[in-house]
């Protein structure tokens, strides 16, 4: 798949943009002034493949936090500031590796301009970041209301600010919780951005509907060749951000390594719990950084076809299922070992 071309950014030890891959990110949802907590979190997502985390820097203590933070993980950390400047300034002084900002709430343009000065003294990189849901009312009424067209509008009038100022270390989001909007946002703005975007579908709700928004909408748009990081909004633990958002890069082909697992919708004819089998393999996997195929099959009518095209495989009898491992039947298994002979499968695969 082309990628559209921009410039580069470094995150702290992340570079996105170019020819770098579409990093991942997540953001936290504990208190930043709590360091414990937060670390915690952040070493979870670190641990789930998270590769840019970003914290919200609501106070001064926030802001200060980050520094302590740092020192106590291993990726990339983004201050989320909202509304005042100075928790911008304080957390590039903190160590943040990128800020991201809505220049529209910051305030006056000096004040964006005393940010951009103190980003420009740390070489610290910013995120244009702009919400279909501030979109400024001049822009509302050009446009009748909120549209992709508004959105672009109002991101590159920030653009053009910030690079007035003299600075260009920039990547751009634009988010619409609409997804079909959020699409074409991305494309008008990817013929007109030079820099990396960051994207997303903002307010997507819950791992449910959210999962589906997400992949629906990051998928058209990755599919276009646009985006350099991306992040699964999700109400839910951000740790289930990071495990969607490696299976869409995955299934995009932008992304390899995990293993995916393929499992049947099961009928009348499985005559074992296979749903219930399916989603224990699925969080089984996850501990084993292999990049095969593992196929999940109700029975012998379909199942030994599909899981003789995956690398490993069960297809399920009458209280037991047949092991198949590269396209060769292994043996039979009784069902309440299913689980474990594939992960014992996994452990020696390929030792
Ligand atoms: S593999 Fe077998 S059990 Fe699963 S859906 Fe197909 S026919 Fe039904």
């Amino acid at each position: 798949m082309l990628r559209m071309q921009t410039k580069e950014v470094k995150i702290g030890s992340v570079t996105i943009g170019g020819a770098h891959p579409v990093a991942i990110q997540s953001m936290t949802n504990t208190k930043t002034e709590d360091v414990a907590a937060t670390v915690e979190q952040i070493l979870r997502l670190e641990a789930a493949g998270c590769e840019i985390v970003r914290c919200t820097v609501p106070t001064m203590e926030a802001a200060k936090a980050l520094k302590e933070i740092k020192k106590q993980i291993h990726i990339p950390l983004v201050a989320d500031i909202h509304f005042d400047y100075k928790m911008a300034i304080a957390a590039i002084e903190n160590g943040a590796d990128k800020i991201r900002i809505n220049p529209g709430n910051i305030g006056s343009e000096e004040r964006v301009r005393a940010v951009v000065e103190k980003a420009k003294e740390y070489g610290v990189p910013i995120r244009i970041g702009v919400n279909s849901g501030s979109l400024e009312k001049p822009l509302l009424e050009k446009y009748g209301g909120v549209t992709a067209e508004g959105i672009v509008e109002s991101a590159l009038d920030k653009v053009h600010m910030i690079e007035s100022m003299g600075y260009d270390n920039l990547v751009v989001s634009i988010k619409s919780s609409d997804v079909l909007m959020c699409v074409k946002a991305h494309e008008l703005i990817a013929k007109q951005c030079p820099y990396p975007l960051h994207v997303g579908i903002t307010e997507s709700g819950t791992i449910y509907s959210g999962n589906i928004k997400s992949s629906v909408g990051l998928g058209i748009i990755l599919h276009e060749g646009i985006g350099n990081t991306i992040r699964v909004s999700l109400t839910g633990d951000p740790v289930e951000e990071i495990r969607s958002a490696k299976l869409i890069l995955k299934t995009l082909g932008l992304r390899k390594g995990g293993i995916e697992v393929v499992s049947c919708p099961t009928c009348g004819r499985t005559q074992i719990d296979l749903i219930g089998l399916a989603n224990e393999v699925e969080k089984m996997v996850q501990e084993f950084p292999l990049d095969i195929k593992v196929a999940v099959m109700g029975c012998v009518v379909n199942g030994p076809g599909e899981a003789k095209e995956a690398d490993l495989g069960i297809a399920g009898g009458i209280g037991e299922g047949l092991l198949i491992k590269k396209g060769e039947i292994v043996r039979k298994v009784k069902e309440e070992e299913l689980l474990e002979t594939l992960r014992q499968e996994l452990i020696n695969w390929e030792k």
